[in-house]
């Protein structure tokens, strides 16, 4: 979990006077909230930023660097000086990254479609035709992610985080006995929700690791690849060239999307890979699509101008995102942290805090939290089937309110949090 804050979460020494703790929640429901930390949006001021590329391209202006009419169909692989752009980002030359559609989730599902029905390089049968497929999940992980297994009838098993990405010693040994694992999911960077990224060990092993399965894929997706939140941003070790430098070439498909750099929903997703892997998509979606959207392709590059011009943008957001992050740091601290019930974490980027309570209490601080009108992720979200084991993680999304409501939604979180620790200690 990174930067925990070093609380245990023992709850039988809870110094919480159950009686005042009722008390403070009864008030919290008459005050009538109506706040929601559930989903990790972009706030509407984050989407402001960019609203220069609502009148992007703008008047004549069709032309890609080439020449390309944008109007027209064609360019199967996204428009080169838009892959340039964020080959830097991704960490996946432009000849090997395409640039697609809206959405890097779509491009995950259509992925795993493809590989169940078309053989990836290397793989000795489709994975339709395998007796059971099974992918990785590092948890606390990415509940959309499970949903795509869920969908396809992948099998999910779940493995630990660390604070530096997936327990190595553990996904080394399932993976080198058990061919049945094709796939792992992987948010390198800044992890939904633990905040996490991978060390440069923890990249090279991945990439270097012997597997049963010949066709066995890290799912890289980089959702969060420029989304800091410090002055520091993390360095990740590029997984192609990892592969590549292991013999594993084609073991990494890479993802990432605009979704949280421009406009949810209305961004460009890139799917990048060894040239054998590229190569291989390419084919498959050429007959899904005579092409992608160049005009929105157009007009991110127009908008971001080269790699710098994201980064600056990235900045932007920070801005906005730093203080809401801050607040709910500002009242764990002062209302739990003396506790020793609770912990959480402190991401240098990303989306999301991770905040840990006493086993068997998270379902509960979500439903009090509920009951007053604070709507917070389903306990158990960030795992397979939706099953926490130790009930004890929630998510906390503090992107989309402003910061005076992730402060009132922190308060009630932090009461419903003493309320549950404390009921289940005196239980
Ligand atoms: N991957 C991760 C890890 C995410 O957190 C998100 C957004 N919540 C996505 C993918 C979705 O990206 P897109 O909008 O490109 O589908």
């Amino acid at each position: 979990f990174g930067d925990l804050v070093p609380l245990s979460t023992d709850v039988s020494s809870p110094e919480i006077d159950l009686a005042a703790v009722r008390e403070e929640y009864a008030a919290l429901a008459a005050e009538g909230l109506r706040l929601d930390l559930t989903r990790g949006k972009p706030s509407p001021q984050q989407l402001d930023l960019a609203n220069g590329l609502l009148s992007l391209p703008g008047g004549d202006d069709f032309k890609a660097a080439d020449g390309t009419d944008c109007r027209n169909y064609g360019g199967l692989a996204g428009l080169p000086e838009l892959r340039e752009i964020f080959a830097g980002p991704l960490q996946v030359p432009a000849a090997q990254l395409l640039a697609l559609g809206n959405a890097s989730l779509t491009l995950m599902h259509d992925v795993i479609a493809h590989a169940l029905l078309s053989k990836v390089p290397g793989a000795e049968r489709r994975w339709v035709d395998e007796p059971e497929v099974l992918f990785l999940c590092p948890v606390p992980g990415y509940d959309r992610h499970f949903a795509l297994c869920e969908r396809f009838g992948i099998g999910m098993v779940p493995v630990p985080l660390t604070g530096e990405g997936p327990d190595l010693d553990a996904v080394e040994a399932l993976v080198a006995a058990d061919a049945r694992i094709k796939g792992m999911w992987c948010v390198p960077k800044y992890s939904n929700p633990s905040g996490e990224s991978y060390s440069d060990e923890t990249v090279r092993r991945l990439a270097a690791m012997p597997t049963a399965a010949p066709d066995f894929r890290l799912f890289w997706d980089n959702a969060y690849a420029v989304h800091h939140l410090t002055d520091k941003p993390v360095e990740l070790l590029s997984i192609l060239d990892a592969c590549a430098e292991a013999g594993n070439p084609d073991r990494a498909f890479v993802f990432g999307s605009t979704s949280k750099i421009s406009h949810a929903g209305a961004g460009v997703a890139f799917f990048g890979s060894s040239a054998a892997n590229t190569a291989w998509l390419s084919g498959l979606l050429a007959k899904q699509t005579i092409g992608p959207d160049k005009l929105n392709q157009l007009r991110h590059v127009r908008f971001f101008g080269d790699a710098e011009g994201v980064l600056a943008h990235m900045e932007l957001h920070r801005e906005l995102l730093e203080p809401r992050f801050a607040a709910v740091y500002e009242v764990l601290d002062r209302e739990l942290g003396a506790l020793g019930i609770a912990s959480w974490t402190r991401p240098e980027g990303g989306y999301f805090v991770s905040l840990e309570v006493p086993d068997g209490c998270a379902a509960e601080v979500v439903r009090l939290a509920k009951e007053v009108g604070v709507a917070l992720t389903p306990a158990g979200a960030a795992f397979p089937g939706g099953n926490d084991p130790r009930d004890h993680h929630i998510r906390l999304a503090p992107s989309y309110p402003t910061v005076d409501e992730v402060h009132r939604a922190m308060r009630a979180v932090a009461v419903c949090v003493k309320l549950a620790a404390a009921e289940a200690a005196a239980k």
